[in-house]
């Protein structure tokens, strides 16, 4: 009988989370994984069934998309409020915006195939030579149950939402199709954003594992002492232990490097779209909110005042959230970076201190960085341009707001 179990498998530990999001095509891509007594596989493939599915909800928010801009044009034409306008105008990016990453995922689902298998053999390949495992049980654990307790919240968070959407009237049939896209299209950015954050930390954990190990095994090295220097076979084996541990090391690092790449060549487009979408949605609802703030008596737009806000809120508190695990992930070889800088160099022979330097040369030129298109590198540093894009975008509209409001 084949028994389910937990093991130290990629699968094990992200295969829930992927699997959910494979509906929304975020990658199409289906893990499954038997561990019992006599087999113990993996297997990661690019699934058909779930493209499907996820070409389904595109379909279905590109024709709400098609409908927004029919109201777009029909109230620009009737020269109808602006502030319904702007709102409109919202809606419509917010549904593009999902509809546009569920195709980029579809297409670049193969990446991600590539990055979960390059996972699986650079842990078979360590396993060869090393005692200790690269992904530990526990971290499997942590990962099952971030992935459950996120799972929680974001539905809570749909829960109510849909609950405020539906309690709030409805007149015409395209109403409720609006509404059922809202919440198509926060599953697919809340995924999006959950297997970003997911994937960063999941990085992490493998860099900080193997880098645990390695400070460990410098500390414990103990150069070998005068008197054993002077025989030939001692001053081999010393070489030969320092070099197999630090040449090791810096080929994990790079190819874990390398696997960065492959996720990130997967996301980048849809999270450099998203993060475009998400500034000018910022503007806009901040002016939005603004305006109504200012003059009470102006018509409140379709997706309210609780619609706006909630945007607002979960937009900032998502790029920050990412920017901030995907940032930690850049700087995870700082400790080993400091750990090496003090290592005592003096102790040990030139062929030994040549090594510890190329390994800080590696660490300190090779970082698991992931950027939008090459345009930029997502950090921490990037919410201070948003924020400066943000503000400045708004005060411009405040600026030629009078004239529009008058129209
Ligand atoms: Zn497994």
């Amino acid at each position: 009988m084949k028994k389910r179990m937990l093991a130290n498998c990629v699968s094990c530990a992200i295969g829930i989370l992927i699997n959910f999001s494979s509906v929304f095509g975020l990658p199409c891509v289906s893990i499954k994984c038997i561990h019992s007594r006599s087999v113990n596989k993996t297997e990661i493939v690019f699934s058909k069934l779930r493209s499907y599915s996820a070409i389904a909800v595109a379909v279905f928010l590109i024709t709400v998309s098609i409908h927004y801009t029919f109201l777009i044009i029909t109230a620009s034409t009737e020269r109808g409020n602006l502030l319904t306008r702007i709102g409109l105008l919202s809606n419509l990016i917010f549904c593009v915006r999902s509809s546009a990453a569920i195709i980029i995922c579809i297409c670049k689902s193969g990446y991600m195939v590539s990055h979960f298998k390059g996972f699986e053999s650079i842990r078979h390949n360590w396993k060869i030579t090393e005692k200790e495992d690269l992904l530990e049980l526990k971290t499997v654990r942590r990962f099952r149950k971030e992935v459950v307790h996120c799972f929680i919240i974001i539905a809570f968070l749909l829960l109510m939402y849909l609950t405020y959407l539906m309690i709030s009237e409805f007149d015409a049939n395209w109403n409720l199709l609006h509404k059922i896209a809202t919440i198509l299209c926060l599953c697919v950015d809340s995924m999006l954003f959950m297997i970003h954050e997911v994937m960063a930390k999941f990085s992490t954990a493998f860099f900080s594992t193997y880098q645990k190990n390695l400070r460990n095994k410098l500390l414990d090295y103990k150069p070998i002492s005068k008197s054993e220097m002077l025989t030939k076979s001692g001053i081999n084996a010393q070489n030969n232990s320092l070099r197999r541990i630090i040449v090791l090391n810096k080929r994990l690092h790079c190819a874990l490097v390398w696997n960065v790449e492959y996720y990130n060549k997967f996301y980048d487009l849809a999270v450099l779209l998203w993060l475009i979408t998400a500034i000018a949605l910022l503007v806009s609802n901040c002016f939005v909110l603004l305006t109504l703030w200012i003059d009470r008596n102006l018509d409140i737009p379709e997706s309210g005042f609780i619609g706006m806000e909630s945007q607002i809120f979960l937009t900032i508190l998502t790029v920050t959230y990412s920017l901030y695990c995907v940032h930690k992930l850049g700087s995870v070889s700082q400790d080993t970076l400091s750990f090496l800088f003090q290592y005592p160099i003096s102790k040990l022979n030139a062929e030994e201190a040549a090594q510890v330097e190329t390994l800080i040369t590696v660490l300190s030129t090779k970082k698991p960085i992931l950027n939008g298109m090459d345009i930029f590198i997502y950090d921490v540093s990037l919410l201070a341009s948003i924020t400066g894009t943000v503000l400045t975008y708004v005060l411009v509209a405040f600026q030629f707001s009078a004239s529009w409001v008058k129209q």
